[in-house]
């Protein structure tokens, strides 16, 4: 039984996140309608609940956040055939027009007219979310197999950003890789970059809690950025001649600028992370990347193809989750788990809905 009402957490204004009672969605002909497994709370919910979203004007109505869902079907209209109800599926968030050229290549996730479930249109933070008939259309509905729980599923998302990172760098296996910032997304670089065959693995980060958290899931090496010299100990590490894949995965200009330096010859570097708006002119050793033939890319969000990839690495056990997972919390509890998140101890908070 669908109850007409659910527990969501709503973004109102920059500042105030509720979790409030709404309807339960209704759903069209096409759609389908998924009762929420679990959900992930990552930098960019923190970041809408603290500063808004550009994709959201002020002054519009109130938005379900969530964009990191696992969940089963429990209705779907009356034109949906290939989705049974009781399927297990994670869901990709990012819908494209359909027919850009972008979207035709298969990467929705760059269209210049996405939405986006959880920032455009309402979310996962709620017992039930509406998979609208475009999603199932174009394959955002992802089958989990039985034995993955939901709360694992939720890092599929952010795991294929990754997955998307890692294979813009075209790293090959026993390359190594070095990633800049040990916060969740870092640390999920490590978690995949084993199963990139990445090696040797080396984080470097400035606090003590995060680069344990590295270490526990296989850094090789980490780096205290306070304490030590990134560029020493990369030169000491690789015998002078520098990483094959650099990935900056914190915010900083400063990284973005050194990361050329500590980059092997025809290596690559990753500008995972975004910096902020305007404040994004960033000075390169541009005789180092001419000289050293040195790629510089950036990656953002996945496609639905590096979600499948990445769906098979954890789903075959390639790439170990569990210990991803650092706190689950009820949806009622979400306010609490928000500031959780923010703590450096916490690679990835999770909210469950209770049963019923
Ligand atoms: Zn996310
Ligand atoms: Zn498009």
């Amino acid at each position: 039984m669908i109850p007409a009402s659910m527990l969501a957490v709503r973004h109102h204004a920059p500042g105030d996140l509720r979790v409030e009672r709404v309807p339960v969605p209704e759903i069209g002909s096409q759609d389908a309608l998924l009762k929420v497994g679990a959900v992930g709370i990552c930098a960019t919910d923190q970041k809408i609940a603290a500063r808004g979203h550009f994709k959201i004007l002020s002054g519009s109505a109130a938005r379900t956040l969530g964009h990191e869902v696992a969940g089963t079907i429990v209705a779907v209209g009356e034109e949906v055939s290939r989705l049974a109800l009781g399927t297990r599926v994670a869901v990709v968030p990012n819908l494209g027009c359909g027919h850009c050229p972008d979207c035709v290549a298969g990467d929705m996730h760059l269209c210049p007219d996405y939405d986006a479930i959880g920032i455009t249109i309402d979310g996962g933070m709620a017992e039930y979310l509406r998979l609208p008939a475009r999603a199932l259309a174009a394959g955002n509905a992802l089958v989990l197999p039985p034995d993955l729980p939901y709360h694992h599923a939720t890092l599929l998302e952010p795991l294929a950003c990754c997955y998307n990172s890692l294979a813009a760098c075209h790293l090959k296996p026993g390359g190594s890789l070095l990633v800049v910032g040990a916060g969740p997304m870092g640390l999920m670089h490590v978690a995949l970059g084993k199963a990139f065959g990445a090696a040797p693995i080396i984080v470097s980060d400035i606090q003590e809690p995060r680069l344990a958290l590295a270490r526990a899931l296989g850094a090789d090496v980490v780096i205290d950025a306070r304490r030590e010299s990134v560029a020493q100990r990369v030169r000491e590490l690789t015998g002078g001649r520098g990483i094959s894949a650099v990935v900056v995965a914190v915010g900083s200009a400063e990284a973005q600028a050194e990361a050329p330096e500590w980059t092997a010859r025809k290596g690559t570097v990753n500008f995972f992370a975004s910096l902020p708006s305007g404040q994004d002119a960033v000075p390169v050793p541009a005789n180092r990347i001419h000289y050293q033939q040195l790629a510089i890319t950036g990656t953002t969000g996945a496609n639905v193809t590096h979600f499948r990839h990445t769906l098979s690495l954890v789903s075959t056990g390639r790439v170990e989750v569990a210990a991803l997972v650092t706190g689950r919390y009820p949806l009622a509890e979400a306010l609490p788990a928000f500031a959780q998140g923010r703590l450096p101890e916490h690679a990835r908070v999770v909210l469950e809905p209770e049963e019923g």
